[in-house]
């Protein structure tokens, strides 16, 4: 989608370091941190939530799998982490093509 701004990011129109990239997923690091590690986990198709099993049901698990990677490579397993995807107004989500913040870094208050 030309006006969604992960799609611009995927696309390299707009420029954005990644921390990492293959075929599917790109992560960058969130331009509002909320944590001293916080970056996102974003498939290059844009996709809502709703639609994940249908087109992509495979996207949990290479998720799951570079999320392994990352603790790893930004110095969290032992210390901790958390995983997040907003769906809907209730969630606070702001961008419609889905993501996942991964948090740490520090001690990160109750959910909810
Ligand atoms: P949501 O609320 O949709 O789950 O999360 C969207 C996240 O994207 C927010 O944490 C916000 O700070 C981040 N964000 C919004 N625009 C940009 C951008 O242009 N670049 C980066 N790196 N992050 C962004
Ligand atoms: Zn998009």
């Amino acid at each position: 989608m030309s006006d969604c701004i992960f799609c611009q990011i995927a696309a390299k129109t707009i420029p954005a370091k990644m921390l990492y990239e293959d075929n599917n997923l790109f992560v960058i690091k969130d331009i509002k941190p909320v944590a001293p590690v916080h970056v996102l986990i974003i498939p290059k198709q844009h996709l809502s939530w709703i639609d994940i099993e249908k087109k992509l049901p495979d996207l949990p698990n290479q998720v799951m799998a570079v999320a392994n990677k990352l603790v790893s490579q930004l110095e969290i397993a032992q210390s901790g982490f958390r995983i997040i995807n907003n769906y809907g107004p209730d969630s606070g989500q702001e961008i419609d093509h889905i993501h996942w913040h991964l948090l740490g870094g520090k001690r990160l208050g109750p959910i909810g």
